[in-house]
């Protein structure tokens, strides 16, 4: 009786899953059998790889695997405790002077990731009765990080500096305020206009946070992001980044003024109750910061590729979107043409995700297509071949 009774209460959850596959929504998640590179492992056969973040190839560098090997070899593998009570090792200490360095800012500290670190930062700056401005098209971790804060969310459209001026201007009650931006933005790889919005904050007076999530290691000189790329150092407050995109392993930043960075070390709290990234990661995002300040040349390759990618696909009549940086959607519109695009691209040896409603609106369903340094100029031409091959199978080009 009980046991039939508790089957009854999960019912729901299958009729929810059996929905998402009905609209063509349901994430069928694969497994990779090898490093992540430029070609992976799927299923035994090799494919042409179009979806990590792996912009540099960092991922799996010979020197990024060494400084992790080497780190265990002195430090073990797990710090075993949040980093307030007994969890801050050399390793971390050493990584957050080199990022501040790096990133030009006055102090820096490290989460778990780029999630964790908009969990702990937001709603240590802004709490009931203060005003976060937000760009619509914020990342799931903002979005989430501004709910936990339980200050009031003033959307504007985006990347729209008119709407964000009209929004400050028509809420007048409040105690603190915050604007949050991405800094480029994952589904669309455009970028947000961070000077003007600058501008704007300075003069009304408003805390400025940038979410460099895809900015970090891709744009500024040699990776150094989004504040770098504007030239706006010391004028944004808050700088967030994650250590699990370009640069390859996992772990979350944020970078600013010496007293928001001590301010978050006693009351981010991911920082105070969640246990401190593991010495290996630690290790290897120093060892990827090294190799980012030594030379440009990953970098450089990375913007080449995306650059003859995008030149071949709108040459053969696809809709790319908005993009300014390596992230290239494809625009198809229909979520279930999107997955039976990525299913074909798959058959045909590319492996390049379908995305659709909620992480991108309904109807702007697309491939979102991942440029990375780890792939060869005859790489991006394989891709484009065969992207050209469904797309005309598929009616989406002529
Ligand atoms: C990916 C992403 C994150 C999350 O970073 P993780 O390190 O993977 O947790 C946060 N913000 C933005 C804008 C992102 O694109």
């Amino acid at each position: 009786m009980k046991e039939t009774q508790a089957a009854h209460n999960l019912t729901w959850i299958q009729e929810e899953i059996d929905a998402l596959k009905q609209a063509g929504l349901y994430n069928h998640i694969r497994t990779i059998d090898s490093p992540i590179d430029g070609w992976v492992t799927i299923d035994g056969r090799s494919l042409l790889n179009f979806c990590a973040n792996n912009y540099l190839g960092l991922a799996n560098h010979p020197r990024i695997r060494q400084a992790a090997q080497q780190a265990i070899d002195q430090y073990g593998v797990g710090p075993a405790a949040v980093r307030s009570i007994a969890g801050t090792m050399t390793p971390h200490v050493q990584l957050e002077e080199k990022l501040a360095e790096f990133k030009g800012a006055e102090a820096c500290i490290t989460f778990q990731s780029g999630f964790t670190a908009n969990l702990a930062t937001i709603p240590a700056l802004v709490g009931r009765g203060d005003l976060i401005f937000s760009d619509e098209l914020n990342h799931a971790s903002i979005i989430d990080g501004c709910r936990l804060s339980r200050a009031t969310v003033v959307r504007y459209a985006h990347n729209d500096v008119d709407d964000l001026r009209q929004q400050i201007a028509s809420h007048t009650d409040y105690g603190r305020r915050l604007i949050i931006t991405d800094g480029v933005f994952s589904m669309d790889g455009d970028i947000a206009p961070l000077d003007k919005i600058c501008a704007l904050a300075n003069e009304e007076g408003i805390m400025l946070m940038v979410d460099d999530a895809h900015g970090e290691g891709v744009l500024g000189r040699s990776g150094r992001g989004i504040v770098d790329h504007f030239g706006l150092h010391g004028q944004v407050d808050i700088e967030v980044g994650t250590l699990s995109k370009a640069f390859g392993v996992v772990g979350g930043l944020v970078a600013g003024k010496r007293s928001i960075i001590e301010w978050l070390r006693q009351r981010g709290r991911p920082f105070l109750f969640s246990s401190a990234m593991t010495v290996p990661d630690t290790a290897a995002c120093l060892e990827a910061v090294t190799i980012l300040e030594e030379s440009s040349e990953l970098i450089d390759r990375l913007w080449s590729n995306a650059a003859l990618f995008q030149e071949g696909m709108k040459t053969m009549g696809f809709d790319t979107g908005h993009s300014q940086t390596p992230i290239v959607p494809v625009m198809l519109g229909d979520a279930k043409l999107a997955q039976r695009f990525s299913r074909r691209l798959f058959e045909e040896g590319v492996f390049a995700m379908a995305i659709s409603y909620p992480t991108v609106p309904q109807g702007k369903a697309r491939i979102r297509v991942m440029n990375s340094a780890a792939h060869s100029h005859s790489d991006i031409e394989l891709a484009l071949d065969t992207f050209g091959r469904v797309g005309r199978e598929l009616d989406v080009v002529g």
